[in-house]
């Protein structure tokens, strides 16, 4: 009865670390486990960048879906680094439906006033001024 209660590490999590298995070599012995390391914010930027130039080919191609999707794994990653998305990024991404906005595809967008307006085709309407 030395196995604990069946309980095993799923495949796809084997190679990090767990409660079950301390890291070999800790320089403090006595923790019990680690959070698995996350990845570097470099890295996490990176793969932003990546994401948006994804979101914008799928809104080409009318999967505004995929680019939801897309758009909401860049936010994700953003909010876990604490690192905040691009401002070109920002401003192309709905607040209200996470589309990646391309002007003539999926938003209209107009100045009035010193301002930016960009109304999604989902209704949500986006201002902002020119200097952005
Ligand atoms: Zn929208």
């Amino acid at each position: 009865m030395n196995q604990r209660s069946g309980w095993r590490v799923p495949d796809h999590l084997s190679d990090r670390p767990t409660r079950l298995t301390p890291p070999p070599e800790s320089d403090n012995p006595g923790a019990r486990f680690r959070v698995p390391e996350q990845m570097s914010a470099d890295i996490a930027a990176e793969r932003i960048e990546r994401l948006a130039a994804l979101a914008e080919a799928a809104v080409a191609e009318g999967e505004f879906d995929r680019s939801r999707e897309y758009v909401r794994l860049a936010r994700r990653l953003a909010e876990r680094h604490r690192l905040s998305l691009p401002r070109s990024f920002d401003r192309a991404a709905c607040d209200r439906c996470d589309v990646y906005q391309r002007p003539g595809v999926n938003v209209r967008v107009r100045t009035q006033r010193g301002r930016v307006i960009r109304r999604c085709d989902c209704g949500a309407t986006a201002r902002y001024p020119y200097s952005d």
